[in-house]
């Protein structure tokens, strides 16, 4: 399969960190002043040298969301089913050698995480699971898709790999998207912390993307997990994914995340902290990269960033989260994913955009299968 992995072979990780912290304020400057700008450009905007520039950069990011998007913030909730795990990832509360309670949604408990989803608004869910084929394999994925359709109108998963046939199944049954992250695109450190398990397949999992969109879904979310790596060169290697991605499956629609590396019991710190401004700096870059593209922040940032990041470019949101399989409405012991941030309900989120002139958008019908 022609992927991106071909073209991904042909950068050298080091040469690209070297091109971004070189660049001067002059290339900031001539970055800033097109109107259409290319990935060398993108470079120039989330160096060092453009921070100086976080100012008119956030606020051109602010006109061109508000220009394409309106005054809307797109709202979902994830739902977490499983927390089984056969991967060892070293900063997820997941992984295989954690002694933690292992728990996997019967269907009466998702359907009872789904109709307190539904009663607080939302439309659009994200389903999240544990890497455990036997357990999560697809037939399962498949199942629980079938059993929420009717309860959901935009239905997302963030779940192991698959393979292109098996998107396709999930597909026909009504997934509308699918989030992969890279988590880092620097082989050696992506090694570090994926020792075991199928997800230490780097190659696997970078190729993704590519049968995701050769299977025809409508949405691929990427990202990279910031804070394993250095963030710069991480999100040049996925702007560069997202235009590869954008070419080669133009009919697909595409959204970006931004997880910043979070506490979870025992957690890992990040190797290099990522400041509030950096990631003001990094969203207003993709922005003013791309004004198509869905820039979506989750509950793991605070709530003081998330009022602020609101009106800059981001333009879909979760609120209240639970991170641990049953989290909103069944009692268990499960433990969580990573520690939220923001721990607001979902009716103080949607006054609060109310009050920033924002209309949250809890079903979108234009996405509706
Ligand atoms: S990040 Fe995903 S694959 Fe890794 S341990 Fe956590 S749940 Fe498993």
């Amino acid at each position: 399969m022609n992927s991106f992995k071909h073209i991904f072979n042909t950068y050298d990780w080091d040469e690209v960190y070297d091109s971004i912290y070189n660049k001067t304020s002059t290339d900031v400057e001539i970055a800033f002043g097109k109107s259409k700008r290319d990935l060398e450009d993108f470079k120039s905007l989330v160096s060092p040298a453009g921070m100086a520039f976080i100012e008119p950069m956030a606020q051109e990011s602010h006109e061109r969301t508000r220009k394409r998007f309106g005054h809307t913030m797109q709202m979902y909730a994830p739902m977490y089913l499983s927390n089984e795990c056969q991967n060892i990832c070293t900063y997820c509360g997941f992984s295989l050698t954690n002694d933690i309670p292992r728990k996997t949604l019967s269907d009466a408990e998702i359907i009872q995480e789904a109709e307190f989803l539904l009663n607080k608004g939302y439309k659009h869910i994200l389903l999240v699971t544990g890497e455990a084929n036997k357990i999560v394999g697809v037939d399962y994925l498949e199942h629980v898709i079938q059993l929420l359709r009717p309860y959901f109108t935009n239905i997302s998963i963030e779940v192991q790999p698959l393979s292109e046939e098996e998107y396709r199944r999930l597909k026909q049954v009504g997934l509308y998207a699918t989030l992969v992250y890279q988590e880092t695109y620097h082989r050696v450190t992506y090694k570090i912390h994926h020792p075991k398990g199928k997800k230490s397949n780097f190659d696997f999992r970078l190729e993704t993307p590519d049968r995701i969109g050769s299977a025809g879904l409508h949405k691929i979310g990427i990202g990279a997990l910031l804070g394993l790596e250095d963030w710069r060169t991480d999100s040049f290697f996925t702007a560069l994914h997202l235009k590869y991605l954008q070419k080669k499956y133009w009919k697909t629609k595409y959204a970006i995340s931004f997880p910043r590396l979070r506490p979870f019991s025992g957690g890992l710190e990040p190797k290099l902290a990522m400041t509030d401004a950096d990631l003001v700096q990094l969203i207003s870059a993709y922005r003013l990269l791309d004004e198509d593209i869905e820039l979506s922040i989750s509950t793991r940032e605070s709530a003081k960033f998330r009022d602020h990041i609101i009106q800059l470019g981001v333009t879909s949101m979760s609120a209240e989260s639970k991170t641990n399989p049953g989290g909103y409405s069944v009692e268990n012991e499960s433990l969580e994913q990573f520690e939220i941030s923001d721990e607001r309900t979902t009716a103080e989120i949607t006054a609060l955009l109310k009050q920033q002139k924002i209309e949250p958008v809890w079903k979108d019908w234009e996405k509706a299968w």
